[in-house]
């Protein structure tokens, strides 16, 4: 399933977690199936006909792969510690030290591990990382994960050297040289 060429530049899927995507410059979040419609009217005005387009290929897709039907509460989140995922930001934020707690917020975690673990006046680097946070969904609905942008450099690192690589082993590839050849062709023809 993709996006068809005249929406590719207002939408995407992410196909490993089921999500659509708006790719406006002042979203690059999930849209949920239920919401899009509303969300490209009231928030980028588009015209009916680009809507109508939208909405007969969010139904094809949602009629194919059920994942895609997600919102903010059902969405597969990746895995923490993972490569970002594309079209979302990635955010600066606090993880706690002692459970799974997430915030983009420094007072919100000092909040949450005074309530919740109860330690008042530990420092900071005590009670919780900095860590880089990506989350689908925004306006309040979101769940976040922790990314590791190194990852992605490395996987940049490791296509570039594959791609060093397979350019070496192109110019390692023996090629037959009409010379050779006739080398060959000679010795061949002496030893008889
Ligand atoms: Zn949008
Ligand atoms: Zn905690």
């Amino acid at each position: 399933m993709e996006v068809p060429e005249t929406l590719a530049h207002l939408i995407t899927i992410n196909v490993d977690f089921g999500v659509l995507l708006c790719l406006s410059p002042s979203c690059k979040r999930a849209v949920s199936s239920i919401g899009i419609d509303g969300h490209m009217r009231n928030i980028h005005h588009y015209k009916p006909a680009i809507r109508k387009q939208i909405n007969g290929f969010v139904q094809d897709l949602i009629s194919q792969d059920t994942r895609f039907q997600c919102n903010y509460t059902t969405v597969q989140l990746p895995a923490d510690g993972s490569i970002p995922q594309l079209v979302v930001p990635v955010v600066g934020g606090f993880s706690c030290q002692e459970c799974r707690f997430l915030t983009t917020n420094r007072d919100n975690i000092r909040k949450h591990v005074n309530r919740e673990h109860l330690k008042k006046r530990k420092k900071d680097g005590d009670i919780f990382n900095c860590v880089q946070l990506q989350t689908w969904f925004g306006n309040k609905r979101e769940r976040y994960w922790v990314v590791d942008e190194s990852k992605e450099l490395e996987l940049g690192q490791q296509l570039e050297q594959e791609d060093q690589e397979q350019e070496q082993d192109r110019q390692l590839e023996p090629e037959p040289e009409l010379g050779q050849l006739g080398r060959l062709y000679n010795t061949t023809a002496i030893s008889h």
